[in-house]
């Protein structure tokens, strides 16, 4: 057990894996001075909605759907990738929550996901070099050789072009920009009606290769629309939101947390519960409209709209006996001010990877002080003892819907692995969520291009369906799917084809049609979908 004093940068003390060496270490403190300045681009007002909701799910009352890219790029923040991504992560938990009955918690790995962790710092690229003299004919012939680069570490770090993979400190600040940026387009969309149910959904299922899926699919869409159709009416018409209609849900946002001094820049002091003439006003600072329960939807009351956390500004004078503002403050209140809650404002709810949760590392310190949601990636190297101390560490007042376990073994290991993990967090008193993820333990090279990462959606299905009857074998609930898709398509429309199989039934030599992603590979739309409909049968029987 920690007995160190935590704070935002106490993980510094610690050994760090997956650490970016930055050159140029002014340039580095200025881009952090500039970042602690920034607004939050998250509140904890909503971040503890989030926490509560996870507790709903860690209770069986909910299902969890996280999805996105393995890697978001500065270049997909941009109108058409952004509304493609939260339109199938709006479509998906529609169809899960009209199969299973269950309010479904939307987490996007968006709005941040731009770090990532590598198995190698280095990697071998082919490049062209020139091969002899220019021939007579003006043309230089070129060979390929092999050389050695830094590993692309995501858009907040290096850039994707072998010239360009020196850590760059002015890309955090990127970083933050794009994030706000897509954070901004998203909360306009869900502000002008884009998750409205009141229009009729626009489904097409001539990609679906079998004649018996399309059928299945088409019945499970005509009894959705059917339900909505009821909605509208009961909830007072095509105006119906100012009821407790369909205009709107909330969305939450996640990325690994790889980055801490990031991190640390956006890990802001808040005290609760402080008399209200110190808090902001609420009227300047509530959100309506997102904090707007969609009962219908989560099926829970009207949560708080006000801002009952305060930004910590130091009291001038720090003695009891001083007043604040006029107001004299009891001792208790001045209590509470000395100790204020950290929340992480870069994002909902932050992840630890599968690479960077040693116990005694600097990732688990910074994350055990926050009040974040977090998850930890659960795969096949971690020891079910480890479990129990990591929970202890990072959760020592069993908080409800704190912690995620994201298990990410593969379809032929989880077998194997999960349920000692179960066992292990049984013994103890852990409210946790389990999820799966159903993407990282079953990653393997193209048999056409073995320089492409693919995956199968059968694996991913298979994952998904073993979980689930472990848990029920174990008395315990898989709450939740955490994958990694995309809704985007090229300029002809073409859903991307990074993973094989599905419904439309992707084969390997399709891959290199539209493969377009720079890190791992996603299920596109259809598969997404397909995914969302399996889900629904399940979690109905
Ligand atoms: C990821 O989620 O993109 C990732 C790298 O996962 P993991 O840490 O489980 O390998
Ligand atoms: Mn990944």
């Amino acid at each position: 057990m920690p007995t160190q004093a935590w704070s935002p940068s106490s993980w510094r003390e610690k050994p760090i894996a997956q650490d970016v060496i930055y050159e140029d270490k002014a340039h580095l403190e200025k881009v952090l001075t500039k970042l602690r300045r920034l607004p939050p681009l998250v509140s904890p007002v909503e971040i503890d909605r989030l926490r509560v909701q996870l507790a709903d799910v860690a209770a069986g009352k909910a299902f969890l759907l996280q999805g996105g890219d393995c890697a978001e790029l500065f270049d997909d923040c941009s109108q058409d990738p952004i509304e493609h991504k939260l339109s199938l992560i709006l479509l998906m938990s529609l169809i899960i929550l009209h199969g299973s009955r269950l309010p479904v918690v939307r987490i996007a790995r968006i709005a941040g996901q731009y770090a990532k962790p590598r198995s190698k710092p280095t990697e071998m690229i082919d490049q062209q070099v020139p091969d002899g003299p220019v021939g007579a004919d003006g043309i230089q012939k070129t060979k390929t050789e092999k050389k050695e680069v830094l590993s692309f570490r995501g858009d907040n770090v290096n850039g994707y072009e072998a010239d360009d993979r020196a850590p760059d400190p002015e890309r955090l600040l990127g970083a933050y920009f794009h994030s706000t940026a897509t954070l901004n387009y998203i909360r306009t969309l869900l502000l002008s009606g884009f998750a409205n149910l009141d229009k009729p959904l626009d489904w097409s299922f001539s990609h679906v290769r079998s004649p018996d899926i399309q059928k299945a699919f088409a019945a499970v869409i005509e009894s959705l629309q059917d339900s909505l159709d009821f909605m509208k009416v009961a909830t007072g018409g095509v105006r119906g939101g100012e009821r407790g209609g369909t205009e709107t849900v909330d969305l939450f946002t996640s990325h690994e947390a790889l980055l801490l001094e990031y991190e640390e820049a956006f890990t802001r002091a808040f005290t609760t519960d402080r008399p209200a003439s110190f808090s902001p006003s609420p009227s300047r600072l509530s959100t309506p409209a997102l904090s707007r329960s969609n009962s219908h939807v989560r099926g829970v009351a009207e949560t708080n709209t006000t801002y009952p956390h305060s930004p910590v500004r130091p009291p001038k004078s720090p003695k009891l006996s001083d007043s604040f503002h006029g107001l004299s403050m009891s001792i208790n209140d001045l209590e509470k001010e000395a100790t204020p809650k950290y929340y992480n404002t870069s994002a909902h709810f932050i992840w630890i990877g599968d690479r960077t949760r040693q116990l005694d590392g600097a990732h688990v310190e910074y994350f055990r002080g926050i009040q974040n949601p977090i998850g930890i990636k659960v795969g096949p190297s971690m020891e079910p003892e480890e479990i129990a101390r990591i929970l202890d560490i990072v959760n020592p007042d069993r908080i409800p819907g704190k912690v995620t376990l994201i298990g990410r073994y593969g379809a032929d290991k989880v077998e194997r692995f999960l349920p000692a993990h179960i066992d292990a967090v049984k013994k103890t008193d852990h409210p946790v969520v389990w999820q799966c993820d159903a993407m990282h333990g079953n990653t393997k090279s193209s048999k056409s291009d073995p320089n492409l990462k693919t995956r199968h959606f059968i694996d991913v299905v298979t994952e998904i369906t073993k979980s689930m009857e472990i848990h029920k074998q174990k008395g315990t609930i898989l709450g939740g799917v955490h994958l990694e898709l995309t809704g985007e398509v090229n300029d002809e429309g073409f859903s991307v084809t990074e993973c094989i199989g599905g419904s439309m039934e992707l084969e390997d030599k399709d891959l290199s049609f539209n493969y377009r992603t720079h890190c791992d590979p996603r299920l596109n739309y259809e598969q997404s979908l397909d995914v969302a409909f399996l889900l629904a049968d399940y979690l109905k029987s």
